[in-house]
């Protein structure tokens, strides 16, 4: 058994981490048994030098002995040649040969939570792997590492599926042509065994990243024989080059289940949060709070940015003394010397009881009282009925919010982030192969 997992190979300018796997797949396919889908890992989406959604790739080969190092310098060659120029891009590679070590399991749920160096990534390769391979300060091998060690095993992970889809190269840097109402038409038969086609809120469809990537369109989806049936039925208008099906942790919350409430920049944060000041509208749009991390007794700011649409809505109707199960991010603000939970998604956990005052009621005559002065309780004007002990009435405000889980609209998720759609789904206990998950076509 031998796992190969790169990350880093793509920039802004170009490039995608799971084409370049497909065509390592390309060239191993004939002479491997894939042992698994190439897994495609999301890990902690908040490291600053990620392009997009802080993917990586893994494989699990069946190799014969004498094939490991052909299998092992085409991989290495074809990140060599096909990884993008540009500074910003670290390539790593990572080989483990037979089983996983549970070092570098726990490694890998480290990188869906926290940052880590290039040096304790480098230092768990010397130690672990077969072989690994660096270009420029090889910061990829932290992705690497991370996506062997995130095996997705069933009955302990959450997994879901995502078939993309790629252009040919002559087609980059065009508009992509998928017809909507396919989209619509295979989101309609086929969910919710496929998540997260169309925005709920704009009724956009959300399959097609922008920019010069060289995906298509990517579906995603919770049977392998599903995603080739949405395959069939959406229908483009420009050559596709190739197809893929990965198995992946997207949709899947992972991240969070191994978050905790310590406020550390650019990690991921999970914990209770009480509301301690009214939440404000600031300039753009965004809903800001200041909250008490229950564990901690820490103060942050929480924060729904414009994109999360709706979301806003429900975080700017809590109100002081309510508590939420805050699942988010953390990012240090220098100016104002403070932490701030940036929402991802949020459970309301405590409404609290909210009043506003009034003035009584005269027992005589029913009607309205004012005050007769300070300590100097309520007298009516229509009756001259005055009583120093009658206070204020206490009115039960009505809250426009429910206990429950929110989550921004699917445009606004981040790749990790669970869909309601998928909550009440059963969980998978395997996952089997099917045939064709991954085709080539052209390359023109
Ligand atoms: P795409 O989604 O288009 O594949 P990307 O968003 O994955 O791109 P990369 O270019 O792969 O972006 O850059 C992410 C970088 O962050 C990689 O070098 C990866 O090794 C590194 N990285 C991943 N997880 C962590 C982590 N937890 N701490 C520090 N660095 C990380």
């Amino acid at each position: 058994m031998l796992h190969i997992g790169f990350d880093d190979t793509d920039s802004l300018k170009g490039n995608c981490t799971t084409h370049l796997a497909t065509k390592i797949i390309e060239k191993i396919y004939n002479k491997v048994e894939f042992l698994d889908y190439p897994r495609l890992i999301r890990n902690n989406p908040n490291v600053p030098w990620r392009t997009r959604g802080n993917g990586a790739i893994a494989f699990t080969l069946g190799v014969k002995e004498e094939d490991l190092n052909e299998i092992i310098s085409l991989s290495i060659d074809i990140i060599e040649e096909n990884h993008q120029e540009d500074p910003d891009t670290n390539p790593g590679l990572a080989v483990i040969k037979g089983n996983i070590p549970l070092e570098l399991k726990v490694f890998a749920q480290r990188a869906l939570t926290d940052v880590i160096s290039i040096n304790d990534a480098k230092t768990i390769a010397r130690k672990l792997c077969f072989r690994y391979h660096l270009i420029g300060n090889g910061r990829g091998i932290i992705g690497a590492l991370a996506a062997i060690g995130n095996t997705l095993t069933p009955q302990e992970e959450d997994f879901t599926f995502e078939l993309l889809t790629y252009r040919i190269s002559h087609s980059i840097g065009t508009k992509r042509k998928v017809d909507f109402e396919s989209i619509k038409k295979m989101d309609r038969e086929l969910a919710p065994l496929v998540f997260n086609n169309i925005d709920e809120e704009t009724g956009k469809a959300i399959i097609c990243p922008a920019g010069l990537d060289p995906v298509l369109y990517g579906i995603r989806g919770e049977k392998a024989e599903v995603l080739l049936k949405a395959l069939e039925i959406v229908q483009i208008e420009e050559p596709m080059e190739a197809y893929c099906i990965f198995r992946t942790n997207q949709g899947t919350d992972q991240h969070f289940k191994y978050s905790i409430s310590a406020i550390r920049n650019f990690n991921t944060f999970k914990g209770e949060i009480e509301v301690v000041d009214t939440p404000k509208t600031l300039v753009g749009g965004h809903i800001i709070f200041k909250g008490m991390v229950t564990e901690s007794s820490k103060i942050v700011d929480v924060a729904a940015f414009e994109p999360s649409k709706s979301f806003r809505r429900i975080i700017e109707k809590l109100m002081i003394g309510d508590k939420i199960l805050a699942y988010g991010s953390v990012r240090y603000k220098k100016e104002f010397q403070s932490f701030t939970i940036q929402l991802e998604k949020c459970e309301i956990i405590k409404i609290e009881e909210q009043f506003k005052e009034e003035s009584p009621f005269c027992p005589n005559c029913g009607k309205r009282m004012t005050s007769d002065g300070k300590e100097k309780g309520y007298k009516c004007r229509k009756c001259k009925y005055k009583n120093r002990h009658i206070s204020k009435l206490k009115i039960p405000i009505e809250r426009e919010i429910q206990l429950g889980v929110y989550i921004p609209p699917a445009q606004s998720q981040r790749h990790l982030v669970k869909p309601l759609i998928r909550y009440n789904l059963p969980s998978k206990n395997a996952f089997h192969f099917v045939n064709n998950w991954w085709k080539k076509y052209s390359s023109n």
